[in-house]
């Protein structure tokens, strides 16, 4: 960590040492550049009433994972109305897809949006109020949509400059698809998300409370935890309460390797390697005074190194082994895989924030930790280098910095206008460096 942040300081000291060259010196290329980027920043600025009020809609409508029915009509809709080529829809349940195919000869780049709600009762008292009972885009997807749509607003008016393809990505369940289904970013994959064309290069933003709208924040390498859910069940064998000795107490054995799975991190792991084991939930037995045969566990593990993952499984299985061999019970461990690393792309980080300092200004972007919390967008990473970056949703003057996932979060809605900005500008600077030489 602290060699990165001190290459990241001289990065830094390095970019205002160029930035403060003469502006006489700076190309030709540089003086276009900041043209468009003008260009870019009237476009988004002229949306900002539109932006607001399609977010109120879809904050007013929210729909949860692999139901995005409405969402995803009114993204097909106005990706069709804007004159994006290949609009797909259906695809991995209300996944929609669409290109925008530049004037000039270039590479593929994609941009993608997830789209679905939470069960969260809203409690905030606005306008835009979630009008479905016990639902609330409480992660902030439907401003993530509404940027996405505002892109292809802003560049679908832009086509002459720009080289190469851009396809859009708006996905359902990025949250998780209910239970038997299959969903999010992995079955958008598998339904050919991405190919024909497929991208060389990935972005995607999501909303950050805990920093100021008009702020970006990043982290290069691994970003977000991998995720996976994992189901035990301990067996033992029943018998009267007040005669423990002619069973095996499934109730006992769970107690043990609840606490003995907390000793993996802390004494059977590098301490300088994060993981979580956390069993959320419980269930056993059948009445007070009946020993337990069976105890049921659920809970989830995050990491954000592969073999500390692959390590850190085989301990929970050799733990479980060993303690309930002890007492004469058996087990079953399953895992199932909820969300991949989230890993940017470290080179890709680094050609992408010049331009992201561009347009926020250098002291609004941020270097952040990674952060626990998993997303599946890291599947997209694992087909194209991507970079997921986050965006400034909070006002702290106005009260707007409740977290992710509660019943208040909310978002400045300033951010919307910076949010089309900024990806607009890195998408077609992301093409120009990869552009084909004449
Ligand atoms: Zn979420
Ligand atoms: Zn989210």
């Amino acid at each position: 960590m602290r060699r990165r942040r001190s290459s990241f300081f001289a990065f830094i000291l390095l970019s205002s040492l160029l930035t403060s060259i003469p502006q006489s010196s700076a190309s030709k290329h540089t003086r276009l550049d900041s043209a468009r980027e003008q260009k870019i920043a009237q476009a988004a600025e002229s949306l900002r009433t539109q932006l607001v009020a399609q977010r109120r809609d879809f904050h007013m409508h929210p729909e949860l994972s692999n139901r995005e029915e409405r969402t995803s009509r009114i993204v097909a809709e106005r990706l069709r109305a804007l004159g994006l080529e290949d609009v797909k829809t259906g695809v991995g349940k209300y996944g929609v897809t669409a290109l925008l195919r530049g004037a000039k000869p270039g590479t593929t780049v994609a941009v993608r949006a997830d789209m679905d709600a939470l069960p969260i009762q809203e409690i905030n008292d606005v306008p835009y109020k979630s009008q479905v009972a016990g639902v609330k885009h409480a992660c902030g997807h439907d401003a993530h949509t509404t940027v996405e749509l505002g892109v292809a607003e802003v560049l679908s008016k832009m086509r002459a400059e720009i080289a190469g393809t851009i396809k859009f990505i708006f996905q359902p369940a990025e949250e998780g698809a209910p239970a038997g289904e299959e969903g999010g970013a992995r079955l958008m994959i598998k339904e050919g998300a991405m190919e024909n064309p497929r991208p060389s290069a990935i972005f995607g933003l999501h909303t950050l409370p805990s920093i100021e709208a008009g702020q970006i924040a990043y982290h290069s390498g691994p970003a977000m935890a991998a995720s996976d859910r994992f189901f035990i069940t301990i067996k033992g064998k029943s018998s009267h309460g007040a005669q423990p000795q002619t069973g095996v107490d499934a109730v006992v054995i769970a107690s043990e390797s609840v606490m003995a799975l907390q000793i993996i991190h802390s004494r059977r792991i590098d301490p300088q390697e994060p993981l979580v084991i956390t069993i959320g939930q419980i269930q056993g037995g059948k009445r007070y005074n009946i020993i337990a045969d069976e105890v049921r566990m659920e809970g989830t593990m995050r990491t954000f190194n592969e073999d500390v993952r692959q390590r850190a499984q085989t301990l929970m299985r050799e733990t479980l082994l060993n303690i309930t061999a002890a007492y004469g019970a058996t087990f079953e461990l399953k895992f199932e895989e909820n969300g991949a690393l989230t890993f940017n792309e470290p080179k890709l980080v680094e050609a992408t924030l010049p331009m992201i300092r561009r347009v926020v200004g250098e002291q609004n972007v941020l270097s952040i930790k990674p952060f626990m919390p998993a997303e599946d967008f890291s599947y997209f990473q694992k087909i194209s280098p991507g970079f997921y970056y986050f965006l400034g949703v909070g006002n702290r003057a106005r009260g707007i910095n409740a977290p992710w996932h509660t019943a208040d979060f909310d978002i400045d809605e300033e951010s919307l206008v910076v949010g089309v900005k900024v990806m607009s500008n890195v998408l077609l600077d992301y093409l120009d460096q990869h552009a084909v030489k004449k």
